[in-house]
């Protein structure tokens, strides 16, 4: 598939829909007509081709394939209209595309960049970094590049075994996962706090930092304290679009 990039909507099939963690849905979706052409790293908005539901970002969670398919990982968010909604569909249902957008990768990507690379996702979060570390090893099986993934606990682990799959096949690709609520795990505790001792000094690294505002926030705080250069920092916030004021409470979650 091209990587060239433009803008557009897309029809796309639910080909499979799992519950990959108590609260994230893993939707893989197949282009009915034509597939969307996007860099690893960017998002599209997801809605209903009716237009009923309102469009939300969601990053996309795999580097672009030859047979078009996508997958997202949404966060079921109580309340949350567009997350239900997403949470609810199952294989056979139909939903829009609108994009890609974003410049989340870019940098890491760009032709002749031989910099280590530095991935770093929480829940979902772990949509962009994932499809970066494949773009990127695609493009360049020997880069240097080292993905940590924060979650609670080994059930919020996502995708596991196929990123230990590929760090079996790379070997300049290192997977860790740090589980912040499981003080057995090797790698306990939160990603901004542990990144001296697991990865070291950042000068020359390129970082990536993906998922709710407070973790990105916080990593890209240890990233440039470790002598990453601020201009080599770049964070993909999954903020919450901001909801008028309303009498009315929130839909209670089902997803
Ligand atoms: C670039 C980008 C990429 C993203 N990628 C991902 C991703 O890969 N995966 C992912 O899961 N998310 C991602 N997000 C977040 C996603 O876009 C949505 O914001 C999220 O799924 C919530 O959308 P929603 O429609 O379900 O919630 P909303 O309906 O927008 O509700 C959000 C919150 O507001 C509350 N609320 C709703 N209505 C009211 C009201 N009237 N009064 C008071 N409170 C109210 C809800 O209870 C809920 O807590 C991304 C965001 C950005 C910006």
């Amino acid at each position: 598939m091209s990587a060239s990039a433009s803008w557009g909507q897309y029809r796309y099939r639910v080909g499979s829909s799992a519950r990959v963690t108590p609260v994230i849905r893993e939707l893989w979706l197949s282009p009915v007509e034509g597939a969307i052409a996007y860099r690893a790293g960017q998002y599209v908005l997801l809605g209903d081709t009716e237009w009923r539901i309102p469009q939300r970002a969601y990053s996309l969670a795999n580097a672009a394939r030859r047979d078009g398919r996508v997958s997202v990982l949404v966060t079921a968010v109580a309340g949350g209209v567009t997350s239900t909604w997403a949470h609810g569909l199952r294989e056979g249902d139909e939903a829009l595309l609108e994009g890609p957008f974003g410049t989340f990768g870019t940098d890491a990507a760009a032709p002749g960049r031989t910099a280590p690379v530095l991935l770093l996702g929480a829940g979902s979060g772990l949509a962009p970094v994932r499809a970066l570390a494949q773009g990127l090893l695609e493009a360049q099986p020997g880069r240097r590049v080292t993905l940590l993934f924060s979650c609670r606990t080994q059930a919020d682990l996502i995708g596991d075994e196929a990123l230990e799959a590929l760090q079996r096949r790379h070997r300049g690709f290192r997977y860790q996962r740090t589980l912040t609520r499981d003080p057995t795990a090797p790698l306990h505790g939160r990603i901004p706090a542990r990144l001296a001792e697991v990865v070291g000094h950042l000068a020359g690294w390129e970082v990536y930092a993906a998922g709710p505002s407070g973790f990105v926030v916080d990593c890209a705080a240890s990233a440039r304290a470790l002598g990453a250069a601020a201009p080599d920092i770049h964070t993909e916030e999954f903020f919450v679009d901001p909801q008028p004021w309303s009498d009315a409470a929130p839909a209670p979650a089902t997803g």
